[in-house]
């Protein structure tokens, strides 16, 4: 059932919200302490709410969307697509590129059109984020072929990827998934990365002088059961992990913070979030506003959360087939730029992974955000 936000939303979102500060900084809640929003219909609706984003307030979001342009294949057949970032031309947006994982094999960059501009066969790279870091874009990998962080430097004339790690960047646990914190309290790079056993580990990237990036692990909890998608939110300084038949949990993402966690939401077999948890993306607004995605994998939606407040979920949505891009099912990693991204995507794109792509091997799907987030 997909739900659109309406005034009832708003009533939820303070209820809930006030619940989850409750939550934060005691012991950690089990995802099913928390009160699911759909409990709560009789709630007194007031008059005055907490101030929403300007589109979220009066938005109506789609219950479907459209791609407007999918990648091109990945190499490998069955199950191999598995997460994209994107890296945003700072002289020439529409010149951006998309970059993808294929599990089975490497690294791949995609143009705007969704052709594939290099293939880099680097292994069993799960999933990819990207940052600027000084004036370099660098893209950030969990490697599994080797349990390492991969590190790449992306040329932005020529969006070729190139290996800048200072060696084999060992995190010590076995590699699932992993994502970037860009601090933008203290301007430190870190990427985590989880591990299937539960285990989070807090990797410091530091560039070594000489143009590559080493570092060491500086932080580490456990969590009870299976874990891969992640984000951070560099301005807010959180990190989300999508433990995949739980639920999604924030914690902070200094590393000197800790395990205190809030529960932000519940799988459950009717949605919105049903399992697994896949990908985590936020779509940033302004002044830390904007929305935390999750694919929800058991039902081909993705379920979307306020960043600010307590994360009160907004509404779900799926992408699905259109006259000429077919839609995404069983997405794993997903990704939102809300930066805008020239003619073909002005308010930024939306970027899921496709696990049943309609003519060859999966690939990426790619939304125009004005479709999802103008209403
Ligand atoms: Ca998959
Ligand atoms: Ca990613
Ligand atoms: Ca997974
Ligand atoms: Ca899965
Ligand atoms: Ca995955
Ligand atoms: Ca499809
Ligand atoms: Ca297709």
């Amino acid at each position: 059932m997909l739900r659109r936000p309406g005034g009832r939303r708003s009533t939820v979102a303070a209820l809930v919200g006030a619940a989850a500060v409750g939550l934060t900084g005691c012991t950690s809640p089990e995802p099913g302490e928390q009160q699911p929003a759909e409990s709560r219909p009789g709630a007194p609706q007031p008059d005055a709410e907490p101030a929403l984003t300007d589109d979220a307030a009066g938005a109506e979001w789609p219950d479907e969307v459209r791609a407007t342009v999918e990648t091109e294949p990945v190499p490998h057949g069955g199950d191999a697509a598995d997460d994209p970032a994107v890296w945003v031309n700072p002289t020439d947006p529409a010149a951006s590129a998309v970059i993808g994982t294929d599990k089975q094999g490497g690294l791949l960059v995609y143009d705007l059109d969704g052709q594939q501009l290099q293939y880099l066969p680097v292994g069993e790279v799960n999933n990819v984020d990207v940052r600027t870091a000084g004036d370099r874009a660098l893209v950030v990998t969990g490697n599994r072929t080797d349990d390492s962080i991969g590190v790449y430097e992306l040329d932005p004339d020529t969006r070729q990827l190139r290996d800048v790690a200072a060696g084999r960047l060992a995190p010590g646990l076995e590699v699932y998934g992993s994502c970037l914190y860009s601090s933008a309290e203290t301007g430190r790079l870190f990427a985590f990365v989880t591990s299937k056993s539960g285990r989070v580990v807090q990797f410091e990237l530091v560039e070594d002088g000489s143009g590559r990036v080493g570092g060491e692990p500086v932080r580490s909890f456990d969590l009870d059961s299976q874990i891969e998608g992640c984000v951070a939110d560099d301005e807010l300084g959180h990190l989300y992990v999508g433990e995949e038949d739980v639920g999604i949990w924030r914690y902070d993402a200094e590393p000197d913070a800790g395990d205190q966690r809030t529960a932000v939401a519940e799988v459950s077999r009717s949605g919105p979030l049903v399992a697994d948890v896949e990908g985590l993306t936020i779509a940033a607004g302004p002044d830390g506003t904007g929305y935390l995605i999750a694919s929800s994998q058991g039902d081909d939606s993705y379920a979307v959360y306020r960043r600010d407040g307590g994360n009160e979920f907004v509404t779900s949505f799926r992408v699905v087939d259109g006259p000429d891009v077919d839609g995404a099912e069983d997405t794993d990693g997903l990704v939102a730029e809300t930066a805008p991204l020239g003619p073909d995507f002005p308010a930024g794109v939306l970027v899921v992974q496709d696990g049943e792509n309609d003519d060859g091997n999966q690939n990426f799907k790619l939304v125009p955000l004005d479709r999802l987030l103008a209403g």
